[in-house]
């Protein structure tokens, strides 16, 4: 119905020091979510594929030049890799949106640019961080230096591929480490080859590819000895099992996992705002997002207004072809992440919600993953579709009555990764930004990421945060080194 943005390459292999990867596994399909057809095939790397992957990194690391390379050098590649991107935003894009059904609008505008602007942005980092020095000891010099820590296991998850691994790959190797990525089996294509193009920049080794299911190929580069740190980015269940296995093998891990945010709306709030705010904080990304503010608490006052014009907003949305400038919601990920969005409005069905608009599949888009953009008012915060992670275009709406019981909903949450406030009520605010328990709470606006600030999540939504200083301080081993100014005597032992 229709048609793809780009012709992918037939098969997708790992890189492995810059050739293609042994592989070892079965081939598997990847499908476009526009019309499901299978649009290439990935070949899966298996044990022995990873732990050639896993070695050629450790060899760039313990033999190469990449981790003793001066701050200047370092800066000058990141630099261009951040130009290797730039120079094919639109290849990328497309190749994305084929694996992914991400709008291109959003993806040429935001995914790839802000991929160019992880490299960016982690090279003006070490360019402005200084050692420590400390004097206070009388008669001594102290100094911390920073150290890469070794070769770095990078996991991505599907929902945004190349905005999400381009952090960790920027991160991991601005402090001198070397890595291997492992994107999801769903949505290779545009991250194999942001891989390929950086092999152009960097030195042999110091970036590598492997492809598969998380239980084959991602367990395996978990759990193999010569992995020194695990950045893992994806759902709770997951990272509960990467995490029992580094701590089995004492390895530092930061876990960016799921949520299930509250979107707070005061009557105070200039309400035109609040509810663009929303449909963006709940629609944007095709509805998958980690930060999705998808349980919306509105004051009771306004409810009724709020959930009726969000409810016509949402209904009267552009469903369709992710190419199409004007489409607003593209299809799912993948036809059973569609079913278990799905299943989640016969969920609210039976837990007595009551449907604003939405709850079904749009049949007459074809054989694409396509959801109705969907709203619901769940009798209590105890429903499902309050508590559990939908990731999809599925809102779920609660009534409130005083700032108090708007908190005490909110943090009602396996999760806390985001919350959002909307109030022009400046008490009001103070009183909800310093009460809700989530990593990042954004006032009267939706979903601003500043990369300077730590991200991450309290509670299931994760371990650890990214970010300038977060990432500094993950990526990189502290040595402290005391030295005498002076070669004052020392105490004698029996004295
Ligand atoms: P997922 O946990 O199924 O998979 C994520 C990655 O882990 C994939 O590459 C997968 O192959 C791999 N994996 C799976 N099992 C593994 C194992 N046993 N060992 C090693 N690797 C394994 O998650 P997903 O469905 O791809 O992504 C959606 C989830 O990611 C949602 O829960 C979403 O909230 C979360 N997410 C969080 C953030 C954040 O910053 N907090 C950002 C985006 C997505």
């Amino acid at each position: 119905m229709f048609d793809l943005p780009i012709t992918p390459a037939p098969r997708v292999q790992g890189l492995v020091a810059g050739k293609a990867s042994p592989g070892g596994g079965p081939e598997l399909p990847v499908y476009y979510p526009g019309t499901g057809a299978q649009v290439s095939v990935l070949v899966e790397d298996g044990p022995e594929a990873v732990a050639a992957a896993v070695e050629a990194a450790r060899r760039a690391f313990d033999n190469g030049p990449w981790p003793k390379l001066s701050t200047d050098a370092r800066i000058a590649v990141l630099e261009r890799c951040r130009e290797a991107i730039l120079a094919n935003v639109d290849e990328l894009a497309r190749l994305e949106c084929v694996a992914t059904g991400l709008l291109m609008r959003e993806l040429r505008a935001m995914h790839m640019k802000r991929a160019a602007y992880n490299f960016r942005f982690f090279a003006d980092y070490i360019s402005q961080t200084a050692g420590q020095r400390y004097d206070q000891t009388a008669g001594f010099l102290t100094t911390v230096a920073r150290d890469p820590v070794g070769v770095a296991a990078l996991i991505a998850p599907w929902n945004a591929p190349v905005a999400l691994a381009t952090m960790k790959i920027a991160a991991a190797l601005a402090f001198g480490n070397t890595a291997v990525l492992k994107p999801s089996e769903q949505t290779p294509l545009a991250l194999a080859r942001v891989v390929e193009l950086l092999q152009e920049v960097l030195p042999e080794g110091v970036l590598n590819l492997v492809n598969g299911r998380g239980p084959v190929t991602g367990a395996a580069l978990v759990e193999h000895p010569g992995v020194d740190l695990i950045s893992f980015t994806g759902g709770t269940q997951t990272g509960r099992q990467i995490m029992s296995v580094a701590g089995r093998n004492l390895v530092p891990c930061t876990m960016e996992l799921g949520g299930k945010s509250a979107n707070v709306v005061f009557a105070s709030a200039d309400l035109d705002r609040a509810l663009d705010g929303a449909l963006i904080g709940i629609f944007a990304n095709n509805g998958q997002q980690c930060l999705a503010g998808s349980r919306i608490l509105v004051e009771r006052p306004v409810f009724e207004e709020f959930t009726g014009r969000f409810a016509e907003r949402a209904a009267a949305m552009r469903v369709g072809d992710p190419m199409d400038e004007a489409t607003e919601l593209g299809p799912l990920a993948s036809m059973p992440h569609m079913n278990r969005v799905l299943g989640f409005a016969e969920t609210a069905r039976a837990e007595g919600c009551r449907f604003l608009t939405g709850g079904a599949r749009r049949e007459d888009l074809g054989e694409g993953y396509y959801v109705a953009p969907t709203a619901v008012v769940a009798p209590s915060n105890a429903a499902k579709v309050a508590q559990e992670e939908i990731f999809g275009p599925f809102a779920t709406f609660l009534p409130f009555d005083t700032p108090e019981e708007a908190i005490a909903i909110a943090n009602d949450s396996a999760y806390g990764l985001v919350a959002y406030v909307w109030s022009d009520h400046l008490p009001t605010v103070m009183t909800m930004t310093e009460a809700l328990r989530a990593g990042v709470v954004w006032v009267n606006t939706p979903m601003m990421r500043e990369l300077r600030a730590p991200f991450g999540g309290y509670k299931a939504s994760g371990v650890g945060r990214e970010g300038g200083a977060a990432c500094e301080a993950f990526y990189t081993e502290e040595r402290t080194v005391t030295i005498p100014k002076t070669p004052a005597p020392l105490p004698s032992l029996g004295a």
